[in-house]
C-alpha cells in the first residue's frame, strides 16, 4: 500500500503556501481595509465585493454531515477536474513518473496527464469493462504514481468489482483514485467508508450529476487529511467563487431533492432499457449503475446522424475501446426518453421502407 507521506513530490513538502488576507484574519465582524477589495460595493445588485472564503468551511461542515467523512479528509475543487490536475501535480515528477488509466474511461485523466507532461500508461479494462488485475499488477511499478478507478464507469455505466479494487488498494505502490461521479444512482456504498483504512485512497466526487449542479463546477476530493493539506496548499486561493459557493450550499441544504431526481431517473433508466431492448437493432446495453446508458446498435453512426438531423444529440462514443457501435445516452426527462424511442422507432421504418 503507498503511503502519500512517501509518494509526494519532495518539493511540495517543503512548498509555502500562498497566504490571503483571509488566511491571516479569519474573524468575521470588523472593518475590512486589508484584501484591496472595492469597500462601497459591487456593480451588481447582489454584492460580491468580497473575496470568498478559501477554506470552503461551510461547505465542508454540510459535506461531513451528508456524507459521514470528517471535515479535514474533504477538498472542494473547481469541479471534480481541478482535484484531478492537483493530485498529477502533487504526485508525479514530469518525464519520470507515470499514471495508469484504463480505457475506455473518462477523457479528463489522459489530458490531465498530458497537460502535466506525465506518461499514461494505459491498461485497458476487458471486453466485460472489469479490471486487468493481472495485466495490471504486471504493469505497475515504483514509478506508478496514481491509478485513476473510475466506478461506475463512463463511458461503460457499469460498477467495477469491488474485491478487484480491494486488492488494488491493498497492493497498488502508488495512490488510488476512486472517482465516483456517478455514485448517487448506483446500487453499491461509496468507498468514503474505507478512508481511514486506506491513507492511499482518494474518493472523487461532484455536484454535477445528481445534485444537477455542472453548472457551477463544484467537485470533491475525499482522502487521508494529510493529502488534503497538500491538496490546500497548491490550489489558488480562492478558487470557488462566492456565487457558487452559495448555491452549493443551497443545493446541499436540499438533499432530498437530490435524491427525489435519482428516484426519478432510476425509474426512467428502466424503463428505457425495457424500451431499447425491444429495438431489433440494439444489440447490447451495457448494465448500468449511472445516468446514462451505452448501447450498441447496429449502424451506430447513421443512428446518430438520424437523431442530430431531429435535433437530439447522444454521444457517439464508437471510436473508443471495445465500445464499436456504441451511443451513449443520458437518461432525459419522460418526455425526452419518450421524444427518443419515438425518434428510434421512426427511424427503423424509414429504414425498412427504403429496402
Ligand atoms: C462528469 C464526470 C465528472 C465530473 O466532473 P466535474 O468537473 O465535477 O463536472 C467526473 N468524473 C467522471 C467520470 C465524470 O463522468
Amino acid at each position: 500500500m503507498g503511503s502519500p507521506q512517501q509518494l509526494i513530490r519532495n518539493h511540495i513538502k517543503t512548498l509555502k503556501a500562498y497566504s490571503s488576507a483571509r488566511d491571516e484574519y479569519t474573524g468575521t465582524l470588523g472593518i475590512f481595509l486589508d484584501a484591496n477589495e472595492n469597500s462601497l460595493g459591487s456593480s451588481t445588485s447582489a454584492l460580491y465585493n468580497r473575496y470568498p472564503d478559501p477554506h470552503h468551511a461551510t461547505l465542508k461542515a454540510q459535506w461531513s454531515e451528508i456524507k459521514g467523512v470528517a471535515t479535514d479528509r474533504i477538498f472542494f475543487g473547481n469541479g471534480s477536474d481541478e482535484p484531478i490536475d492537483l493530485l498529477l501535480r502533487l504526485f508525479c515528477e514530469p518525464g519520470k513518473d507515470h499514471v495508469i488509466t484504463m480505457p475506455p474511461t473518462y477523457g479528463m485523466y489522459a489530458v490531465s496527464a498530458d497537460i502535466n507532461a506525465v506518461e499514461n500508461v494505459k491498461v485497458p479494462l476487458k471486453y466485460d469493462f472489469q479490471i486487468d488485475l493481472a495485466t495490471l499488477k504486471e504493469t505497475w511499478n515504483e514509478n506508478s504514481k496514481i491509478l485513476f478507478v473510475c466506478s461506475p464507469n463512463n463511458p461503460s455505466g457499469n460498477l467495477l468489482d469491488r474485491k478487484t479494487i480491494q486488492t488494488i488498494l491493498d497492493e497498488f505502490p502508488g495512490m488510488v483514485v476512486v472517482d465516483e461521479a456517478y455514485i448517487d444512482f448506483s446500487s453499491e456504498e461509496s468507498w468514503t467508508d474505507k478512508l481511514a483504512e486506506y491513507p492511499n485512497l482518494i474518493v472523487l466526487q461532484t455536484l454535477s450529476k445528481a445534485w444537477g449542479m455542472a453548472g457551477i463546477r463544484v467537485g470533491v476530493a475525499m482522502a487521508d487529511p494529510y493529502v488534503i493539506e497538500m491538496l490546500d496548499k497548491i490550489k489558488p486561493p480562492y478558487n470557488i467563487s462566492l456565487p457558487n459557493q452559495q448555491l452549493a450550499t443551497e443545493a446541499l441544504s436540499n438533499e432530498a431533492k437530490k435524491n427525489a431526481y435519482v428516484e426519478e431517473l432510476l425509474e426512467e433508466r428502466t424503463k428505457l432499457i425495457t424500451a431499447l431492448g425491444q429495438l431489433p437493432n440494439v444489440r447490447k446495453i451495457v448494465p448500468s449503475d449511472a445516468n446514462f446508458l451505452l448501447v450498441a446498435f447496429e449502424g451506430a453512426k447513421e443512428v446518430f446522424n438520424y437523431l442530430i438531423e431531429e435535433t437530439l444529440i447522444v454521444r457517439d462514443r464508437s471510436s473508443q475501446l471495445h465500445c464499436t457501435d456504441c451511443l451513449r445516452i443520458t437518461i432525459g426527462t419522460k418526455e425526452e426518453n419518450l421524444e427518443l424511442m419515438n425518434l428510434l422507432k421512426a427511424y427503423l421504418e424509414k429504414s425498412v421502407s427504403k429496402l
